[in-house]
């Protein structure tokens, strides 16, 4: 669905994503093949025109977290190898074998419900096996104790009739941090990984085509834990201290327009709960952009937001489809004035550390009734509304 509205939307910029692949591609070399994580909609980037700017430019591998999401991308053409990092219930593993669609095995019960459909499908699924070296979330167990036993399942479920296991993989806790004991922690998973790779194809005799394990963090700190593919998200959309550092660009823009603009004289209490008052006379404007949208309700009355004329306070409580910023010492802005919420003049970084969040969670949580622009070579390529319309 089209829209022309011009209320509050996202610019993404495929230029920025398309340097931003180049540029992995280039730190992590030719023999490293590419995985783009693409779930959650690609952090609220547009799955499907993020895959294919990804597929154009010969990136590998993409991955979501579950087979909706594989499956949007599959009815809009993209034809690319799939991975689903997540849950699939085992009534589905036919669609998943028709759709060349790859499914995780996280553990030895899931091997034998997606082995027992398979085989009754008489049909072949392939899959990539989870390894747990500390995240402690999906994968087969491997620590300590664990070992021999972890080894073992891997090698059952690989052996397993109907599954055809083309690759292994394991997700790191704290790649992305700072500090000594987040180095050693990672360094320990990415040996324990290792590890048990070795035995299980000693033991097997199989070997794993795809063995891979870089997120953001480790593409960024640790090029030596590429293996066979890497599997970077946030670093492709161009956020955080790592991408400033790579020179990476950040993809989304979010904006939104002065709506309506008010004079109130001093004392006047602003939005729900009164929490802000003003001081002296003030000029407010009200922007069609609250929490429905996207906005985070915590930085209420505290953040701003970029006018064309330079930053603006945003005054008293986000409202669901409002909110309002100072525009008293920015006379030159009006009704119909575009505003910034994130993106070159105003870090998505720098809201996101007010919120007490991650840049993730402030682009995933960007909501459907909000239309993205797609450009490309620095024109507008295509427009998209999320609605049932
Ligand atoms: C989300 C996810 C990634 C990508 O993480 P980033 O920090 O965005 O690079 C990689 N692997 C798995 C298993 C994931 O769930």
């Amino acid at each position: 669905m089209e829209s022309t509205l011009k209320r509050t939307w996202s610019e993404i910029d495929l230029d920025a994503l398309i340097h931003n692949y180049r540029t992995l591609r280039k730190r992590v070399g030719e023999n490293v093949k590419f995985l783009g994580v693409v779930k959650a909609d690609a952090y609220g980037h547009g799955a499907v025109e993020v895959s294919k700017t990804l597929e154009a430019e010969g990136a590998d591998y993409l991955a979501v977290s579950s087979i909706d999401e594989a499956m949007e991308l599959r009815v809009n053409d993209i034809k690319m190898p799939i991975l689903i990092l997540g849950h699939t219930p085992k009534e589905q593993v036919e669609r998943l074998i028709d759709f060349n669609i790859t499914q995780a095995i996280t553990c030895k019960a899931k091997a034998v419900e997606y082995s027992e459909e398979a085989v009754r499908l008489g049909k072949v699924l392939k899959v990539h096996i989870k390894v747990d070296t500390g995240m402690s979330r999906l994968g087969f167990l491997v620590e300590d104790n664990h070992f021999d036993t972890g080894v073992a399942g891997i090698i059952e479920a690989i052996n397993m009739p109907g599954l055809m296991a083309e690759g292994i993989f394991t997700h790191f806790a704290v790649s992305d941090e700072p500090g000594e004991e987040c180095e050693a922690y990672t360094r320990h998973q990415f040996e324990l990984f290792t590890r048990v790779i070795s035995a299980v194809e000693d033991k097997s005799g199989k070997k794993f085509d795809l063995r891979h394990c870089a997120n953001t963090g480790a593409v960024a700190n640790y090029t030596e834990m590429s293996l066979d593919m890497v599997r970077p998200g946030l670093l492709l959309y161009g956020y955080g201290d790592f991408a400033k550092k790579l020179g990476l660009k950040p993809v989304m823009t979010l904006k939104t327009v002065v709506s309506t603009v008010k004079i109130y004289p001093a004392g006047t209490k602003i939005s729900y709960g009164g929490i802000f008052e003003t001081d002296r006379t003030t000029r407010i404007g009200v922007l069609p952009y609250g929490y429905a949208d996207g906005f985070f309700r915590a930085l209420s009355n505290n953040c701003e937001l970029i006018t064309p004329e330079g930053p603006a306070r945003l005054r008293g409580k986000i409202c669901m489809d409002m909110c309002m910023l100072d525009l008293t010492d920015k006379p030159g802005v009006d009704v119909g004035s575009e505003i910034e919420i994130w993106g070159k003049n105003n870090p998505i970084e720098k809201l996101a550390e007010t919120a007490g969040t991650i840049p993730y969670e402030l682009n995933c949580a960007v909501s459907k009734r909000v239309p993205r622009t797609y450009i490309k070579n620095g024109e507008v390529i295509g427009r998209e509304l999320m609605l049932r319309m």
